[in-house]
């Protein structure tokens, strides 16, 4: 759990939770004297963060009516990537954890480092372009492992980044705060996020990330990410679910991979699966295939499904998380697999009666194909809300200096003042 960035922090925690807030209010709720909780809010104000509802119902004992706040939706906005090999998906996510926009770029095969990081460069620089405030942090998911203290990319499948230090360069080039993390990490914050929103935040979250490469694995458990020093990255796609099944790359036998991946769905339609270009292409379009009709595609998806059914079954049993969400990263893709998750589920309750909950707590992820990035921008509002003075910081003084006109313009009518121009 990270710590609260001093009085600052708490008092915008406690704006998130609860919307209208007045003053004395947020010093009851936070437990800070009313004297800091005006101060940090005249702050917040300064910098366009909150917003004042006006007053709110005049209290029994008479006086002054409280003022509400919010905070500012629009106060700024932060950007959102998912890196994968044959693409990049980025998002505007504003403080509300609204999506104000997406942007995709397709990357042909043996892209170079260069090519991957003017590519993202490039996006950022298109995102900023649209933003109608200040974009103020950077998340980026990738695939992993990461090492997250360095924010670099150590994944021997993804050679064009590997080993970049990714995150130092985009720091330099923005000069805004940035992390990287595992996407399924990213897309579990991403929901998070959004059952908040809704009043249902989960105590814990599992995402699985259907890739053509493999399935990952995300962890989110009381607002904290389970990170390792991998960059959380949970290898579900290397559960042996055959001993005695199809050898893997990592050296064991019947990896779920071999049988749930994106690449091994392509292969089981009696295609070539290498990692060419056109290959990651196929797996789109059998997405988009099954969703035409075509039963072949279908049913390829629903089978490989069944497999992720078996993986997601041993995931429930080891972790118990509050709520399992699938997402892919083609469109479809992930909604066809959960035909077959649920039918391997169907099948143990037919047998034994078990778990007869647990459909209930699997779900498709909420943004679809633009969950990692989402999430990596959620990722990062998480952060200013724990620990806002660095973004604070960076933030113009509109608020302040519209109140300062205010008053000027005021004065200029009471004492007649007049303002010239050299
Ligand atoms: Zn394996």
């Amino acid at each position: 759990m990270e710590t609260f960035d001093g009085s600052m922090g708490r008092i915008v925690t406690a704006l998130q939770k609860q919307k209208g807030l007045a003053r004395h209010e947020i010093a009851d709720a936070t437990g800070l004297t009313r004297t800091t909780v005006s101060k940090a809010v005249t702050e917040l104000l300064d910098k366009d963060l909150v917003e004042e509802l006006g007053p709110g119902p005049a209290s029994s004992r008479g006086g002054r009516r409280p003022i509400g706040l919010k905070l500012n939706p629009h106060a700024f906005n932060v950007v959102g990537l998912d890196i994968r090999r044959e693409k990049i998906t980025g998002c505007l996510v504003n403080l509300g954890g609204k999506i104000e926009t997406v942007a995709t770029r397709k990357m042909a095969r043996g892209s170079t480092t260069e090519a991957y990081v003017g590519a993202v460069g490039d996006m950022i620089v298109e995102l900023k372009r649209r933003s109608r405030s200040m974009v103020t942090a950077i998340g980026v998911g990738s695939i992993g492992p990461i090492n997250v203290a360095d924010g670099v990319i150590h994944s021997r499948d993804f050679p064009a980044l590997r080993n970049v230090a990714l995150v130092d360069r985009l720091v330099e080039a923005f000069g805004i705060p940035t992390a990287l993390r595992v996407g399924a990490i990213m897309a579990a914050y991403g929901e998070e996020r959004i059952a908040a929103d809704q009043s249902t935040a989960p105590r814990s979250v599992a995402f699985i990330v259907i890739d053509y490469g493999g399935i990952g694995l995300g962890l989110i458990s009381g607002g904290a990410a389970w990170l390792t020093n991998h960059g959380g990255v949970g290898e579900l796609g290397h559960l042996t679910i055959d001993l005695a099944g199809r050898p893997c790359h990592c050296g064991r036998r019947g990896c779920l991979t071999q049988y749930a991946s994106g690449r091994a769905l392509v292969e089981s339609l009696g295609q070539s699966g290498d990692q060419s270009e056109a290959a990651e292409a196929s797996l789109a379009q059998i997405a988009l295939d099954a969703e035409a009709g075509d039963a072949a595609a279908r049913s390829a998806i629903i089978q490989a499904g069944e497999y992720l059914g078996c993986g997601i079954v041993d995931v429930d049993r080891l972790l118990r998380p509050e709520r399992i969400v699938v997402g892919g990263s083609h469109d479809h893709l992930a909604d066809w697999y959960m035909h077959g998750v649920h039918r391997h589920i169907e099948q143990i309750q037919e047998r034994s009666g078990a778990d007869p909950k647990l459909i209930d707590r699997i779900s498709l992820a909420q943004k679809g194909s633009t969950a990692i990035a989402f999430g990596a921008a959620a990722m990062q509002l998480e952060h200013f809300v724990r620990a806002p003075n660095q973004i604070l910081s960076l933030l113009p003084r509109v608020g302040a200096d519209a109140r300062a006109a205010q008053r000027l313009a005021g004065k200029d009518k009471q004492d007649h003042v007049q303002l010239t121009t050299q």
